[in-house]
Order: structure tokens, then C-alpha cells, then sequence
């Protein structure tokens, strides 16, 4: 073996000894889907595949790559009419398009706030946002989930500008994030709030615009993130705010402007996702209904995190355990994953269970019940 490979072979060592070794495999679509982020079903729908693919036929850009950065050769007329209809659906003055969610929190983060300013982040934040605080020049510091009162003190003892990251719904707890205290604390302090919508993005709000837009915060929130490879079923991101935050980013976040300009596949694929959400918007009313026949059925099992959404977790401590339970569970048809330390803290490995609007009710009750029999 190579030096290299010996070195490589330590840590892979270590995770097999910790059971926490990863490794990519196929979906095995004969199993029933209680893992994807698919919550509305719209990766999968064949109606908005067709969309999309006549749509891709008319718009005006003769390639197939954007060709370079979007400071460079790859900006396009639809790339900017796409983001003008983002900042409408979002109820912003302005939208840029990301790759992606990891790409837009590392852009916001590492750019935005500046060396002696400081960032607060909820302690169960994803991982995206926690590398985007490395990259960035202000001191990060983190507060008791979603607790007002901790994140108020935290404030108060901050230097330079503060900014507040949360996210509006929880990836691993699929608990909310109480949006409405936490921006009055901000406005109170004159903290910048920033809220990642990755998972609430196509699932709340009119026009599937998020959690903070359904409540009606979108004004008092500066700096918001929608991801599109969730529940809106394709592929991408974008942040929203400012005319002046939408400069900057362009400006300044190099996560922008070192990378090739998403094509226009994607963006056409993210409008046409938000065109036919909007003659399908009931899809939002049979997820929520399909969570409340899952948590009525586990009646408040000790073991299921009390999260609302539709990302349900039940609690199955050690990586060893988890992996079993997972595996009795795909045993029976379903396709339930297990989430490992240290994607999650040790202690509080999970079953991760996303309901859709696809899974009948009869796979829903199934699950809840083989849950029980593992409890
Ligand atoms: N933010 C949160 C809360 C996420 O859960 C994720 C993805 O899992 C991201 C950001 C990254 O988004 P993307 O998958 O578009 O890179």
C-alpha cells in the first residue's frame, strides 16, 4: 500500500471501528420512500419532467454549459428574468441564483459578515453553515436551540455587527424555528437575521415561498436562503434581500464568482417547479395531513422528536443500533435511513423519516407501527 493510502486507510479505519464508516449505494426504488427530501412529490412527477423539457425548447440560449462565471460569459437574459420572478415569489426586492444551498450559505457567510463583527448560529445548524462560518473573518459562536433567551444574552455580549443564523426548519429535528420571537429579538438589538428556508422552501407559503413569507416576516428578515433541490424537486438555490445585499454577494462572496453559472436546464427547471406548484399548491394541505396520521399514530412516542414537519426523527442512540433498526425497517419494505454520529451528536442517532404526499395512508400507518414494534 502506498504512504498515501496508508495514511487514507487510518481514519477509514477508524470509522469502521466506530461503525460510522460511509459508503455510497443505490436506491432500491422496490422499497417505499420515507427517506428522500421529495416532501411534494415534484422530483418525480412526470407532469412537471414534460414541463420542463418543452420549456427548455423555447427559451433562448443555444448551449448546453453556461460557459464561465456570471461575472464572466455566463450570465444570460433567463438566468436574469429568473431571478426578478425569485424576488417576486419571495416578496424581495432581489434574488441571485446558487448552484446550490451549501454553495449560497458559504457565499452569505464567509462574505457578509466582516472581521470584528460577530455570528450567532443555533446550536443543531447544518453542516453548510457551519463551514461557512470557517471561512469567514467574524468570531461564530452558538446558542441553545432555538432558545430566546440564550440567544439574547448571546447578543448582548457580541461585538461589531451581529448576525443570527437559523434555519426555518430543522434538517434533522424537522422542528420550526420561532421565527417571529427570534426576529423581534433581532430588530430589538439590531442583529441581522439570516434564515436558511432549505427545507421549509415549496412546503409553506403562498407559492411555496417558505416559512418566513407564511408569517408574514419576509420585511423583517434581511437575509433569506430557498434551496430547490427539497420540496421544490430539482436542483439550485438563491439568496434573497437588498438590491445593495444582491451587489455584494455579486462583489464579494467568492463562492460566486469562482464557479461556472448554473445552466439554463436548472433554471428553467426551478421556474417551471414554481409554475406548476402554483396550480398544485393544495400538495401542501396532503403533506401536513400525512404528518398528522404519522404522529397520531406513534402518539407521542418518547422516542419521535416533537417536530411538526415533514421530517420526523425517532431516536435510536449508537451508530451499531441505528443501523440495525434501519436495516429491520428496509427488511420490511420501507426505506428509512439511519443518520450516524457525527452527522448528529453522539448520543442522539436517528431513524431520519420524511413523510410525502405520495406515501398513501396505508404505508404511513405500516411504518408507525413497525416504529412501534422497534420501541
Ligand atoms: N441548508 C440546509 C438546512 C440543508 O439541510 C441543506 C441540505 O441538506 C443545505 C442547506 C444545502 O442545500 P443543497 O442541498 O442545495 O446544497
Amino acid at each position: 500500500m502506498s504512504d498515501l493510502n496508508k495514511l487514507l486507510e487510518e481514519s477509514l479505519h477508524k470509522r469502521k471501528k466506530d461503525d460510522s464508516f460511509r459508503s455510497l449505494k443505490l436506491v432500491d426504488s422496490s422499497l417505499i420512500d420515507f427517506s428522500s427530501n421529495d416532501y411534494l412529490g415534484l422530483a418525480q412527477s412526470p407532469a412537471l419532467r414534460e414541463r420542463i423539457q418543452e420549456k427548455h425548447k423555447t427559451v433562448e440560449y443555444p448551449k448546453n454549459g453556461s460557459t464561465g462565471s456570471r461575472l464572466l460569459t455566463g450570465n444570460y437574459s433567463f438566468i436574469e428574468e429568473a431571478e426578478q420572478e425569485l424576488a417576486n415569489i419571495f416578496n424581495a426586492e432581489s434574488a441571485l441564483l446558487f448552484s446550490s444551498g451549501y454553495n449560497a450559505n458559504l457565499s452569505v457567510l464567509s462574505s457578509v459578515p466582516k472581521r470584528g463583527d460577530t455570528i450567532l448560529y443555533d446550536e443543531k445548524s447544518h453542516a453548510s453553515i457551519k463551514d461557512a462560518m470557517r471561512l469567514s473573518l467574524a468570531k461564530h459562536y452558538s446558542f441553545r436551540h432555538n432558545d430566546a433567551d440564550d440567544l439574547e444574552k448571546k447578543i448582548q455580549q457580541a461585538e461589531g455587527s451581529v448576525f443570527v443564523v437559523v434555519e426555518s426548519v430543522y434538517s434533522m429535528d424537522g422542528d420550526l424555528c420561532p421565527l417571529n420571537i427570534f426576529s423581534f429579538i433581532c430588530l430589538k438589538h439590531n442583529a441581522h437575521l439570516v434564515v436558511d428556508e432549505a427545507h421549509s422552501t415549496g412546503v409553506y407559503g403562498a407559492l411555496g415561498s417558505g416559512l418566513s413569507c407564511q408569517l408574514g416576516l419576509d420585511k423583517a428578515i434581511p437575509i433569506r436562503i430557498y434551496t430547490f433541490g427539497k420540496g421544490m424537486g430539482v436542483h439550485g438555490a438563491c439568496v434573497v434581500g437588498s438590491k445593495q445585499l444582491k451587489d455584494y454577494l455579486i462583489n464579494f462572496a467568492r463562492p460566486f464568482i469562482y464557479t461556472t453559472a448554473p445552466d439554463v436546464h436548472s433554471v428553467v427547471s426551478i421556474i417551471e417547479s414554481f409554475e406548476y406548484l402554483k396550480s398544485h399548491i393544495h400538495l401542501q394541505a396532503t403533506l401536513q395531513e400525512n404528518v398528522k396520521i404519522f404522529k397520531e399514530t406513534l402518539n407521542n412516542n418518547s422516542l419521535l422528536t416533537p417536530g411538526e414537519s415533514a421530517i420526523q426523527s425517532f431516536l435510536i442512540p449508537g451508530n451499531n443500533a441505528v443501523k440495525k433498526a434501519a436495516q429491520t425497517l428496509q427488511q420490511k419494505g420501507f426505506d428509512v435511513r439511519p443518520i450516524l454520529s457525527p452527522t448528529v451528536a453522539s448520543g442522539s442517532e436517528r431513524l431520519r423519516i420524511i413523510i410525502h404526499t405520495y406515501n398513501t395512508k396505508s404505508e404511513i400507518l405500516a411504518l408507525a407501527n413497525a416504529l412501534l414494534a422497534l420501541s
